[in-house]
């Protein structure tokens, strides 16, 4: 059993897509297992991406974070940081498969709907930040 980490991101809580995300994730039979909404502080948006800090697109990418309201979720499964981050879809909405949330509802290149963690060291990590405010 894994464990992992998944924001529903400003812009897809905007466009009233948080059901149809969830419901992506239970349909491949993985778990909620924490689930909260709420506007990211600065502080806690530097931590989860610090890996990005110094980046051309750091800003950008905070100030979007910042812009509303993000459902903030643990999921629990087998092999449930990979199984997110296939039905995520890559990064830039222009190489994500048809079939993923990011390839059906992706625009833009930093607005784009989800974040699952990486790894489960990630997972760890993030859970602390956002579980732990
Ligand atoms: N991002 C961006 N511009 C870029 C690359 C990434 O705005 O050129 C944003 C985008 O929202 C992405 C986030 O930064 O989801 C983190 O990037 P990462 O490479 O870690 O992608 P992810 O793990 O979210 O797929």
């Amino acid at each position: 059993m894994e464990k992992t980490l998944v924001i529903i991101k400003p812009d897809a809580v905007k466009r009233g897509l948080i059901g149809e995300i969830i419901k992506r994730y239970e349909a491949k039979q993985l778990t909620i297992t924490k689930m909260m909404m709420l506007t990211p502080s600065r502080d806690t948006l530097v931590k989860h991406y610090a890996e990005h800090e110094g980046k051309s697109f750091f800003e950008n990418l905070l100030a979007f974070m910042m812009s509303g309201d993000v459902v903030v979720m643990t999921i629990t499964g087998p092999n449930a940081v990979a199984q997110v981050r296939k039905i995520n879809g890559a990064t830039k909405f222009l190489d994500a498969e048809m079939g993923t949330i990011r390839g059906d509802y992706g625009v833009d290149i930093t607005a784009n709907l989800v974040h699952g963690a990486d790894s489960t060291d990630s997972a760890k990590k993030e859970i602390d930040i956002w579980f732990g405010l």
